[in-house]
């Protein structure tokens, strides 16, 4: 076996199809298992799932039979892994009861994100919270653990941020998204409801917003989450686009700094020497354009394959220090793709794939030549 095998729980919904989409020509991960409800279980995943990607459905999947999501999907592995996109209610019964069994569970879903001993983790941004992994797996008695992504609406906002925070110290902030209708997953908000419209209200994602760039911007010391103390007001906004998340952000600093500077710091700032090593992490991280008028979701979601950051419109701000428009893909960078760069970092960490003999040679050669910010 020179690939790590994999299972998706949730394989046929929104985010699971992209798992399916990515999965297909990873280097390092193959899909040996899916899951999905009652209405698809038993079914080749190529009949069963309503494929909502561009193109087919990614032939070596199409024929896997869809299971139930059980603990009798037999994945070989050390640890055996599986990528999560179940919906909150089943994420919550099955995760832990995965890394309960043994399993690295790497997922998208918030039931977990907020666990003290739960990695939330983007590589880019704080690939040393992996180190909670051994403090959950005590404190639980798991053999396996869980790593869980930030929700799609976080992410938008989050790196412009933590470069900020690095350079000035980031006191406070308001954020105020614009999100896609993929974002409510498959079908989503009624056409009744979006077209010609705009719905203030996204179920907890207020409260997500302020709660996750805490952690996501804190440190792990001595095994414990130390949060960033970083005050957040948050708004979110469904808006009737269909993929790429918007976040319009003003932040108070810790040390005062103009829009001059603040561009300067996301030019020079540089990701984490391990990313470099990550073979989904985009050679150009954080694009700041120039124009006025920019970023826009339809032009500027697919950057770096929907894994970049477009960031624009860096100005002081009359009331706190300095304001930005940021945005990503938001099922991609947001969601699946995400989720299989923290999946690259455990892997290159050495926390899966360990009876994978090729993963050594992956982690001590492979490089993609990424940089750290371009300007268009
Ligand atoms: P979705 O499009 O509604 O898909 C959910 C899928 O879950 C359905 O297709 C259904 O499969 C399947 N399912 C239901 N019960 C199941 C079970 N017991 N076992 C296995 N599969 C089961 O939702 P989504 O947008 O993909 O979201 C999935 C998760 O990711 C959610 O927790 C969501 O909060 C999170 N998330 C979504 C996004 C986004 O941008 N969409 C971003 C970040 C996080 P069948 O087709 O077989 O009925």
């Amino acid at each position: 076996m020179n690939k790590i095998p994999v299972g998706v729980l949730g394989a046929t919904g929104t985010v699971g199809q992209r798992f399916v989409q990515l999965l297909a020509d990873h280097p390092w991960f193959e899909v040996v298992a899916v899951t999905g409800s009652d209405r698809t279980i038993g079914r080749p995943y190529g009949e069963g799932v309503n494929w909502l990607m561009s193109g087919s459905v990614p032939e070596r999947t199409a024929g896997l039979v869809v299971r139930p999501t059980d603990l009798d999907l037999d994945i070989p592995g050390d640890p055996p892994v599986v990528f999560s996109a179940l919906p909150t209610t089943e994420a919550k019964e099955w995760e832990p009861r995965f890394a309960a069994a043994g399993y690295a569970v790497v997922t998208n879903t918030s039931v977990f994100r907020m666990h003290s001993t739960v990695p939330l983790l983007i590589p880019e941004v704080n690939p040393d919270h992996t180190a909670l992994i051994p403090a959950q797996q005590a404190e639980e008695g798991w053999p396996g653990f869980i790593v869980a992504s930030p929700n799609c609406s976080t992410t938008s906002a989050i790196l412009p941020l933590k470069i900020l925070q690095e350079a000035f110290g980031v006191r406070t902030a308001i954020i105020t998204t614009l999100q896609a209708i993929s974002g409510a997953g498959y079908p989503g908000v009624s056409s009744m409801d979006i077209y010609d419209n705009v719905v203030p209200y996204i179920g907890g994602e207020d409260e997500k917003l302020q709660n996750e760039p805490t952690k996501l911007l804190g440190a792990v010391r001595e095994g414990q989450m130390v949060r960033a103390a970083i005050a957040i007001s948050a708004q979110a906004n469904r808006v009737p686009v269909v993929d790429g998340h918007l976040a319009s952000v003003s932040v108070g600093l810790e040390r005062r700094a103009s829009a001059e500077e603040a561009i300067a710091a996301l030019r020079a700032w540089r990701s984490p020497a391990v990313c470099a090593q990550l073979p989904s992490s985009p050679k150009e991280l954080l694009i700041y354009r120039e124009e006025p008028d920019r970023p826009q979701p339809r032009r500027d979601r697919d950057a770096g394959d929907g894994l970049a950051w477009t960031v624009g419109k860096m100005r002081e701000c009359s009331v706190l220090d300095v304001r930005y428009v940021s945005l990503t893909h938001n099922t991609l960078r947001g969601a699946a793709s995400g989720a299989l760069l923290n999946a690259e970092l455990l892997a290159v960490q050495g926390y899966i794939g360990r009876d994978v003999l090729l993963a050594n040679s992956f982690r001590q050669s492979h490089s993609n030549g990424r940089e750290g910010v371009m300007t268009r």
